[in-house]
């Protein structure tokens, strides 16, 4: 069942249903201020199992429980008591804690971590949506694994309608992008997101550890198991130009095979090759305005009948840092530097 609701004003009505689909066990797809998530009752072992079954998620990448108190979070993990201050001025964000988790969870949530990734949305649906339930709640991105997350409830029925009780359709969320997940124990950056490393530092007064792609990727047990996952790739072949923006526009300019170029605004519009197909994804000076678009962006790709996509590489600070953490892994972590290496890909398609 698919029910509009106000982003701004949730109409009791449809809150009150999609809270009985979770109380009775059921899973809601809800809009968050950071992308749809796919929720069950955190407290309830089979709703949350029905969440892996959905989406294909392996059962070792454990859920973010979301909340809508501190009060609530407490109940379900030690919060440190010195940081409860900071954390109850800063909830509602979108900013994800781990921290060590209290017995009650069931071991599907947490993959059998002792810790537990939790949140408070700050969106007027998704808090409605916990209240009403009185139960915390359980929700990865709805999407099929892999994919990138949807921003739409468009999106969440094109991956999951079969499986999904209540898809509450609140229109298009407000960063598009994932929520930052902060260690709380050592104030390790685990996902880079909304809520910049910039602001945690201003917040919490510690500047977060942030761990280099490869240590992040490539360890067997890496301190965020979804870090370790395929992610966001479309199937048209996704490779980022790490290089000069001179040699992306001159090398695009003239190319004589359809391709696709993924990049700003500033960018595309400099090209004017009727081969390149664009997709524009904001400004080079708004990263909020890109962070929205992308995974649109993404998966329009595949859309397009053309066999190679080439995306432009941004800085990687604030929200861009979030964006390109993304970017890279929907590109595999293949990276071109130089013009030459970017003609070479075009004639021969060889990576
Ligand atoms: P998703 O909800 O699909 O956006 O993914 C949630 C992210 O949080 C994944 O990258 C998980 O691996 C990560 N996560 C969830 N619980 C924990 C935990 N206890 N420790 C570390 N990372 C976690
Ligand atoms: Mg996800």
């Amino acid at each position: 069942m698919i029910i509009n609701i106000n982003p701004l004003r949730p109409e009791k009505d449809g809150i009150r249903r999609a809270a009985m689909a979770i109380r009775a066990g059921g899973l809601v797809a809800f809009p968050t201020e950071t992308v749809y998530g796919l929720g069950a009752d955190a407290l309830n072992d089979a709703a949350c199992r029905k969440i892996f079954l959905a989406k294909g998620r392996p059962a070792d990448n454990p859920l973010i429980v979301h909340v809508s108190s501190v009060g609530m979070a407490e109940k379900l993990a030690y919060i440190p008591v010195a940081l409860l201050p900071i954390i109850k001025r800063v909830w509602p964000s979108p900013l994800t804690f781990i921290v060590k988790k209290r017995t009650r969870l069931p071991d599907s949530v947490t993959a059998s971590l002792d810790t537990v990734a939790i949140r408070m949305p700050a969106h007027p649906i998704a808090l409605a949506l916990i209240k009403e339930a009185d139960t915390p709640i359980a929700a990865p991105s709805a999407n099929l694994s892999g994919k990138p997350s949807p921003t739409d409830a468009k999106t969440v029925v094109k991956d999951l309608k079969k499986s999904v009780d209540v898809i509450l359709d609140g229109g298009p969320t407000f960063f598009g992008i994932e929520s930052t997940v902060i260690d709380l124990r050592d104030f390790t950056l685990l996902r880079p997101g909304p809520f910049t490393p910039e602001e945690i530092e201003k917040t919490f007064g510690v500047k977060p550890r942030i761990p280099t792609a490869a240590a992040a990727d490539e360890t067997d047990k890496p301190a965020s198991p979804g870090m370790k996952y395929r992610h966001y790739a479309p199937d048209t072949k996704l490779v980022l130009f790490t290089g000069r923006i001179g040699d992306l526009i001159d090398t695009f300019s003239t190319i004589e095979k359809p391709v696709c170029l993924l990049a700003s605004k500033e960018t595309c519009t400099s090209i004017k090759n009727t081969n390149v197909k664009k997709i524009i994804l904001g400004s080079r000076n708004d990263g909020y305005e890109v962070a929205k678009n992308l995974f649109t962006a993404l998966r329009s790709i595949d859309d397009l009948g053309v066999d190679l996509a080439v995306a432009e590489a941004f800085q990687e600070n604030g929200i861009w840092l979030a964006v390109m953490n993304r970017l890279r892994k929907a590109c595999g972590n293949v990276e071109l530097s130089s013009k030459e290496d970017l003609l070479e890909l075009f004639f021969t398609k060889r990576l």
